[in-house]
C-alpha cells in the first residue's frame, strides 16, 4: 500500500512537546513549565470572557477589529498595521510562510524558542543556528550568518529559554546591519516584564522601518493562555502579506472580549510584574547561595529563570526530583540544554517550594 508522502523537509521537525502537569501516575503537580502567569488572569478579562457572546454557530469578527483599535488605543499604534493569530505562534509561522521557502535561510540563536526552527523548517527553509554569548543574543554572530539566502532573522527579546535580554542600542546594531530585504522578527512574549525603561524599542523600531516585524502575545502577563491570542505590528507591506496566509476567524470571540478588557487593566499588568520582580530575585538569590552545589541562574528579565547544573547534582536528577516533590519544570536536552531546568516564577508558596526541594536534592 501506498501512503502519501510528507514533504521530506518536514520529517526534520521534532514536535513541539510541553510538559504535563500529571506524572505518570496519575499525581497532579504545580505546572511551572510553561511560563504562564501564576496570578491567573485580570478580574476585569475574566468578567469580559464570561459577558462575551456565546453564540456557537457563528464566526468570531474575522478582522479582529475591537482587539486592534484597543491596542493601537494603549500603544499608540496603526490598528491597520496590527495582525493577530492564535497564540503570537501563529504570528511567528506567518512571517516564514510569507518571506522564506525552500533554499532559503532563517536565523535564529542556539538557545532559542523551539517555534523558529519549527516555523522554518514546515515552510522548506534552513534554519541557521548562531552561538549565543554566555546564554545571551550574540548580534555579532547573527550578523556573521547573514547570507544572500537569509530571509528572516527571529530574535525573542528576553530570550525564551534563557531569560536574557538585549539591550536597545544592540537591537537597533543588529537591524542596521542586516539587508533591507530580511525581516527582523522581535518576538517580544516577555516583554511587559521589563520595566518601562529597558524597552528595547521594537516596536517604534516597527514604525518606522518596513523589515521589522514585533510579536506580542496575551499568554504570559495577561494570563490568557488558554485562549490563544496573539498580535504582530509591521508595516503595511508586511501584514498584507501575513493575512493573505493567515487562517480565516483566528481569533475566538471571547478571547477578543478578553484581550480588549486585559488591555485596560494595567494595574493587573502592574501587579504581574511587581510580583515577578520580588519572586525573580528572591529565587536568584537563593540559586546563587547554592552555588556551591553548583547550581547558577543565568540572568533573566522574564518571568522564568534558567538555572544551570555544574556540580554532582545533574538537571536530569533535579527535574525529576522536583518532579517528586510536586513541581513541574522544563528541562531541555532536546535543545541543546541537557545540564539546564527552566524554571517559571510562580505563587510565593510555589516559589518557596521549588527551592526548598532544590535544597533537599543538594543536600543529599
Ligand atoms: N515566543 C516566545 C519567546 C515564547 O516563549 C512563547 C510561548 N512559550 C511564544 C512566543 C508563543 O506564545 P503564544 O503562542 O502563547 O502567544
Amino acid at each position: 500500500m501506498t501512503v502519501p508522502a510528507p514533504k521530506p523537509w518536514i520529517l526534520g521537525i521534532a514536535p513541539y512537546t510541553p510538559g504535563r502537569s500529571t506524572t505518570d501516575d496519575g499525581r497532579k503537580v504545580t505546572k511551572l513549565s510553561s511560563n504562564e502567569n501564576p496570578l491567573g488572569t485580570s478580574a476585569a478579562a475574566k468578567a469580559a470572557f464570561d459577558a462575551a457572546d456565546r453564540t456557537l454557530e457563528r464566526y468570531p469578527d474575522a478582522s479582529a477589529a475591537e482587539l486592534r483599535e484597543a491596542l493601537a488605543a494603549h500603544y499608540d499604534l496603526d490598528p491597520a498595521r496590527i495582525i493577530y493569530g492564535t497564540g503570537s505562534d501563529e504570528i511567528l509561522h506567518l512571517a516564514a510562510g510569507a518571506y522564506a521557502g525552500p533554499g532559503d535561510e532563517i536565523i535564529h540563536v542556539r538557545y532559542g524558542f523551539a517555534v523558529y526552527e519549527i516555523a522554518t523548517r514546515r515552510v522548506g527553509a534552513e534554519p541557521v543556528v548562531v552561538p549565543d554569548r554566555d546564554y545571551a543574543t550574540d548580534v555579532d554572530a547573527i550578523l556573521a550568518a547573514v547570507t544572500d539566502k537569509t530571509r528572516v532573522v527571529f530574535v525573542a527579546n528576553p530570550n525564551n529559554p534563557t531569560g536574557t535580554f538585549t539591550v536597545r542600542s544592540e537591537i537597533a546594531r543588529l537591524h542596521a546591519g542586516l539587508p533591507d530585504d530580511v525581516l527582523l522578527v522581535l518576538d517580544q512574549a516577555y516583554a511587559e516584564y521589563l520595566s518601562p525603561e529597558e524597552d528595547d524599542a521594537g516596536l517604534a523600531l516597527a514604525m518606522t522601518e518596513p523589515n521589522v516585524l514585533v510579536t506580542r502575545t496575551f499568554s504570559k502577563i495577561h494570563g490568557l493562555a488558554a485562549e490563544r491570542i496573539g498580535w504582530g505590528y509591521a508595516c503595511p507591506a508586511v501584514i498584507d502579506a501575513m493575512h493573505r496566509i493567515r487562517a480565516p476567524f483566528n481569533v475566538t470571540t471571547a478571547g477578543q472580549a478578553a484581550a480588549v478588557a486585559a488591555i485596560g487593566d494595567t494595574a493587573f499588568v502592574d501587579a504581574t510584574r511587581a510580583h515577578n520582580d520580588t519572586w525573580r530575585g528572591w529565587f536568584v538569590e537563593q540559586i546563587d547561595a547554592m552555588g556551591n552545589a553548583g547550581l547558577r541562574p543565568v540572568p533573566s528579565k522574564a518571568n522564568f529563570v534558567l538555572v544551570l547544573f555544574e556540580g554532582s547534582l545533574s538537571a536530569d536528577a533535579a527535574y525529576h526530583g522536583l518532579m517528586e516533590a510536586g513541581y513541574l519544570v522544563r528541562w531541555l536536552p532536546g535543545q541543546g540544554l541537557p545540564n539546564a531546568l527552566r524554571i517559571t516564577i510562580g505563587t510565593e508558596d510555589e516559589t518557596r517550594g521549588v527551592i526548598a526541594a532544590l535544597r533537599a536534592l543538594t543536600d543529599r
